[in-house]
């Protein structure tokens, strides 16, 4: 059995001050928490914040992004050695902000954004394999735009991605990857996918991961649903075989909101 996760991407949001408000709340709340884990992803500068919140907790430490090189002239970046010393055990690779395709409207996803955040499905396999290099559990985003929905791409986009990010990565250290399918135009706009029709593509995603590194991992391999996540969907979506979790933003970002996910997740399998 696959135990589900419960992850909060705080995105840019939170200083150091609100960082620690929001973790002890749902550290008091949630710290014992049992049949679901618990990531708290918040922005880089409040890491060691988080992490003096959640100590002594069942609540782990995610970040956002890694860069694949260990250190040197690459201004703003974070290694994974940088990452494991603020305490992170897991970190998000390839969220479709940072590949530059915002949800919203697909005109937001210009040539200009996609040159400031920059991820492409070659980086996205550069920073897992640097991920699982340094023992970091990697959550790795795929999802379509709401265009390539509408045009019937969704299949061959979201099998694309998982394939481009898993190149070359052995079956024995793929286990402790997690996947995240996050259709763009569900991300942060109250619109969610279907509960049905994320279990059918988080189902896609699990036979192309076979494809990868074969049936008995891929099996292994959690697969969370991101997009619009909260209290009035996360049953039905958690209820479903294939949806191993939730990749959660905007409802992170209230404790009282985000606990109701995690015992919804918790009582789900
Ligand atoms: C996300 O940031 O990955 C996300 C799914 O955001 P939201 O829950 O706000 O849609």
């Amino acid at each position: 059995m696959r135990t589900p996760i419960m992850a909060g991407n705080w995105k840019m949001n939170c200083d150091n001050d609100e960082a620690w408000e929001l973790a002890v709340a749902i550290a008091n709340e949630k710290g014992d928490v049992e049949g679901c884990e618990v990531v708290l992803c918040p922005p880089a500068t409040a890491l060691t914040t988080v992490l003096a919140a959640i100590e002594d907790t069942n609540i782990s430490l995610g970040a956002q992004n890694i860069f694949w090189e260990e250190s040197g002239a690459y201004t703003g970046e974070l290694s994974g050695p940088m990452l494991l010393s603020c305490g992170c055990q897991h970190v998000i690779i390839g969220h479709s902000e940072r590949r530059g395709r915002f949800g919203s409207a697909d005109e937001d996803f210009t040539p200009e954004l996609q040159q400031v955040f920059g991820d492409t499905d070659a980086s996205v396999n550069r920073k897992l394999q640097a991920a699982l290099s340094h023992g970091l559990v990697p959550i790795v985003c795929v999802g379509e735009l709401l265009s390539e929905r509408q045009e019937g791409q969704t299949d061959e986009v979201v099998s694309g991605q998982v394939t481009a990010a898993l190149a070359g990565v052995e079956a024995d250290d793929a286990e402790s990857i997690i996947l995240a399918y996050e259709p763009v135009w569900a991300i942060g706009t109250g619109e969610v996918c279907d509960a049905e029709e994320a279990n059918r593509v988080c189902g896609l995603i699990r036979r192309t991961l076979a494809g990868c590194v074969g049936e008995g991992t891929a099996e292994q391999i959690r697969i969370l649903y991101g997009g619009s996540v909260k209290s009035a969907n996360v049953v039905s979506l958690m209820a479903q075989p294939e949806i191993d979790g939730g990749l959660v933003g905007g409802a992170s970002l209230q404790a009282e909101s985000f606990c109701e996910l995690i015992a919804a997740a918790a009582a789900s399998k």
